[in-house]
């Protein structure tokens, strides 16, 4: 992957007043791909998305993180221009020039036309920078590009030459105004440079060795891409930067390097251009990017399956954590990142499996007598001794078999006397022994990437001499409740509140998977209260699991929140006990809206989030593990919902909790997993197989 952490593209707008309040195109758009995620976001002003932009540049070098930021505009002109307007060929001495020249306010309001006119002036004849509304054109500022001449300059830079398509500089106006967007751009982004420094440069005018890099681009470099995967509802600038930044992110570094090398270092270069094939291929290498839409259903389906709703988390969700290296003791119940191969053989050596005495091959029936060496191999040891042929050495279990054994004789089958054995065969050729690498081989993989390590893989791990993994950093999740009438545990409780029971409960359903747990505490039915705890959270953890306020009633403010940031999805799945779960994204971070009622919020997080967040966190899918158990009671189950009934064994049957209220905390407590009722219609009679899913079968 990319040698930076953070990739971000920036779809440029060179508006002379704010973009609508809502998303719209043709104003400025951000992708930032960043552990694994792409989150766009839209920006009414260049001043916003500087201000955002300076946070995630500044957040990175608080970590030590890199950063490429492209942007879609040019950062030259033709060569010649930069000489003629400031006396030297140095494009960056030209970015200074320009910047202080170009006025653009908070609210875009700006005096590009006026800074071009002057430009012009310094030129021949009329031009090279044209178009802008009549009312503003005069003899040093044409409407019209057609009637320039004399002014010297080339109409197209060399880069743009290999790309019809792109507008040129020089013009101000209308479609593309590709040149009012670089005068404004090169000023902002000349002010990162004073702001950042030697932290900064800017390709391929600089070498692209520090910790941030600036890099025109093209999204329509990627068009046919862009078509093949923009969401139904959105927005082409969004998909363009979203797709782009994810193709960028994909590229192994050194070819993202030498990308960031190439070009004319007067005029400027379009990071890429030549390149679409390895960008595509980047774009496939992404594990699939958690995108803002990534929870929406398909429209017109009322009821979605268990299945289908799995299904879809499975395929839209991604790991969202970095990487770290850790001690084998430590690594117990993490993700491993990348699969972990046998440093050395086990057993290293061939040695005896029993306490006994070793000799060369095997032996027939009958009475058979050894001479016995001096010497004793006991495990751990490995003296330099040659055992000759016809003589046997004593050795116990473990050791390494001395030169000259490949057979051990049982201890208890044989009568030693003296410095001599004696034993009845037969005994077959290498008895006994264990061979070299028979368990595990050097390089064997002893750990696939996404295996969350047992106590068990500690042990083959350390066997083999492995003793650093590379593991996946833990998922955070937080776990908010949301309801008026709650009441955290140990405080008052007024008439009409209930205590908080599904914050603890869910806390400790995420520490069971091995995520870190963290605890956003309870908010109040208040959006903004609400709104105000998720920025919070969104800050903080890699996923929010929230209880309460999923529907679509008044009082579901986490819903109607989602709803409002434009990411949700109500997910009305074909499940009892649960209402509708409601998926979406926060700042980036997706929100897994649970029912309040503990029982569902219990049966969603096991059934949906559970395997879910395993996914985020680097882990394989993981499907529940049941068993079927004869039935110990009798249900008629409508067709059109899968159920989930409190369960445990006795006596070798399944038995169920003895009321299905979903308010019965009590009977979540009384069960020790789950029974799985399929979908269809069904008739359970005492004595029917059932599936049982014991709670460790939902990996908690
Ligand atoms: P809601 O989904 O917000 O409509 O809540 C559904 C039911 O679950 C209501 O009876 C709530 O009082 C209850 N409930 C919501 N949150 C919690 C919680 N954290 N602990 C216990 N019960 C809750
Ligand atoms: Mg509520």
């Amino acid at each position: 992957m990319s040698g930076f952490d953070r990739i971000i593209v920036v779809d440029w707008s060179a508006s002379k007043v704010p973009s609508p309040k809502k998303p719209s195109p043709d104003a400025i758009w951000m992708a930032v791909h960043y552990a694994g995620t792409t989150v766009c976001t839209y920006h009414r002003t260049r001043h916003d998305l500087i201000i955002e932009l300076c946070a995630h540049i500044d957040d990175a070098l608080s970590k030590d993180e890199r950063v490429l930021a492209g942007f879609d505009f040019p950062f030259g002109y033709p060569s010649g221009f930069a000489r003629a307007v400031n006396g030297s060929d140095d494009p960056l001495a030209l970015w200074a020039d320009l910047a202080t020249h170009i006025q653009d306010g908070a609210d875009n309001a700006n005096n590009r036309f006026d800074v071009a006119r002057d430009l012009n002036a310094m030129f021949p004849g009329v031009g090279p920078f044209w178009g802008c509304p009549a009312a503003l054109a005069d003899a040093d500022l044409p409407a019209k590009g057609s009637v320039r001449h004399g002014h010297g300059m080339p109409e197209r830079r060399k880069i743009e030459a290999m790309i019809p398509s792109a507008q040129p500089c020089w013009k101000l106006y209308t479609t593309g105004s590709v040149g009012s967007q670089a005068l404004l751009g090169i000023a902002r982004l000349q002010a990162l440079r004073d702001r950042y420094g030697a932290a900064l440069s800017v390709s391929p005018f600089q070498a692209p060795d520090t910790p941030i890099v600036l890099a025109e681009v093209y999204p329509s470099l990627l068009a046919d891409d862009v078509a093949a995967l923009q969401g139904a509802d959105e927005i082409k600038d969004r998909a363009q930067v979203r797709v782009l930044a994810d193709a960028l992110a994909g590229l192994p570094r050194d070819v993202l390097d030498a990308m960031l090398c190439e070009g004319d270092t007067q005029e400027g270069w379009i990071l890429g251009v030549g390149h679409e094939a390895a960008l595509r291929a980047g774009l496939n290498n992404q594990p699939p990017p958690l995108k803002n839409d990534c929870f929406a259903l398909p429209s017109g389906i009322e009821w979605t399956p268990v299945d289908a709703a799995l299904r879809d988390l499975k395929t839209r969700l991604g790991p969202v954590v970095g990487t770290q290296n850790i001690a084998v003791a430590d690594a117990l119940d993490r993700i491993v990142a990348q699969d972990i191969t046998a440093v050395r053989a086990h057993p290293p050596l061939p040695n005896t499996a029993v306490d006994g005495y070793g000799f060369a091959g095997g032996r027939g029936d009958g009475l058979h007598r050894l001479a016995l060496v001096p010497e004793q191999m006991t495990a751990g040891t490995r003296p330099d001794v040659q055992v000759p042929a016809g003589q046997a050495i004593r050795i116990l279990t473990g050791a390494a078999l001395p030169d000259g054994v490949n057979t051990v004789v049982l201890q208890e089958d044989v009568t030693r006397t003296g410095d001599s054995i004696a034993f009845y065969g037969p005994l077959k050729d290498g008895a006994n022994t264990r061979k070299a690498g028979e368990d595990v081989k050097t390089s064997d993989v002893v750990a696939q990437e996404g295996r969350r390590l047992t106590p068990a893989d500690l042990a083959l791990l350390s066997a083999v001499g492995v003793s650093k993994v590379k593991v996946r950093a833990q998922l955070r999740v937080g776990v908010l409740s949301t309801g008026d009438e709650l009441v955290a545990a140990g405080a008052a409780a007024g008439p009409g509140q209930i205590y908080d029971a599904n914050r603890p409960m869910l806390l400790g359903l995420i520490a069971r998977m091995g995520h870190v747990a963290v605890d956003l505490g309870q908010v109040r039915d208040d959006r903004a209260a609400l709104s105000a705890r998720l920025d919070d959270a969104a800050a903080d953890v890699d996923v929010i699991l929230t209880s309460g306020g999923a529907s679509a009633g008044d009082e579901d403010h986490v819903s109607a929140l989602l709803n409002e940031a434009g990411s949700m999805a109500l997910w009305r799945i074909a499940i009892k006990p649960g209402r509708p779960l409601a998926l979406g994204m926060w700042r980036g971070k997706p929100v897994f809206g649970l029912p309040g009622n503990p029982v569902a919020a219990m049966v969603c997080t096991l059934v949906f989030a559970a395997p879910a967040f395993a996914q985020m966190a680097g882990s394989t899918w993981r499907t529940p593990t049941g068993f079927n158990v004869p039935s110990a009671f009798e249900k008629r189950k409508k067709p059109g919902r899968r159920e989930y009934l409190r369960a445990r064994i006795r006596d070798g049957r399944v038995e169920v909790f003895a009321s299905e209220g979903s308010g019965r905390i009590s009977g979540l407590s009384w069960a020790e997993g789950l029974v799985e009722l399929p979908d269809g219609a069904l008739h359970v009679k005492p004595g029917d197989p059932v599936r049982f899913i014991p709670w460790s079968g939902f990996g908690v």
